[in-house]
């Protein structure tokens, strides 16, 4: 545990020489720590140390630690990283201030109709990038390129979801660097002011390449069980 915190240390300034690098103002990247599988007591120390911003993949997962968390950490802002089935909309909509893989329109549906609900009801509601699988795999979630400008317009438009972004898994046996580049001309296509891509193997690539956001998970909480 204290090992993630020093880890975390490293991570930022990582990030910090990136950016640097690329001529980017500091601050102009945000770190998800992800924190998928991984028990409260290996999160609080990240908490502890100042991180505010986590990722998770599973809806039961983080049902289990959050709201625990959070009523420590009240500013503690957490994403679903993870694929999201549409039976786990209403769930996710109560859980996550950041849905990251907006994509597909069956699932916009579910999602504008709990959106919708929660607003009535005087909740907060999350904000949505939209998936983009860059590398159109067969077996990955993600709106294909092509696609993207009229299903963001549909999210917005029709369903009336606040996309903010657009995120991307690059295929994992290709340079990720053409994936990230399209994902950043997509996100500049479309006025959004997210684009979250990179992982531990190739963040410093990514915030070469405009990512606002990267991912982190095993090179901060270490090989996942
Ligand atoms: C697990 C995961 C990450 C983090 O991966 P690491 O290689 O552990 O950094 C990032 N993004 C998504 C979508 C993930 O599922």
């Amino acid at each position: 545990m204290t090992n993630a915190v020093s880890r975390l240390a490293n991570v930022r300034s990582a990030i910090a020489a990136a950016a640097a690098a690329a001529k980017r103002p500091e601050g102009s990247v945000t770190l998800v720590a992800v924190s998928k599988t991984f028990p409260i007591e290996a999160i609080e120390p990240v908490l502890a140390a100042g991180q505010r911003v986590f990722g998770e993949n599973y809806v039961q997962d983080a049902k289990g630690k959050w709201p625990e968390l959070r009523a420590r950490y009240p500013d503690a802002e957490v994403h679903m990283i993870g694929p999201l089935q549409s039976n786990k909309a209403k769930e996710a909509v109560a859980l996550f201030d950041v849905i990251e893989t907006l994509d597909r329109p069956s699932l916009a549906k579910e999602l504008a109709k709990e959106v919708a609900r929660a607003k009535a009801a005087g909740v907060r509601v999350p904000r949505f990038l939209v998936q983009v699988n860059t590398g159109a795999e067969p077996q990955k979630g993600g709106v294909l390129p092509e696609a993207a400008d009229a299903f963001i317009r549909a999210c917005r438009e029709e369903h009336g979801l606040t996309v903010e972004g657009v995120m991307c898994i690059p295929p994992a046996d290709e340079p990720p660097a053409p994936h990230f580049a399209l994902l950043t001309t997509i996100a500049r296509r479309n006025g959004l002011k997210i684009v979250s891509m990179g992982m531990s193997a190739d963040y410093p690539t990514a915030v070469a390449m405009g990512a606002t956001h990267v991912r982190v998970g095993s090179a901060i909480f270490g090989a996942r069980g």
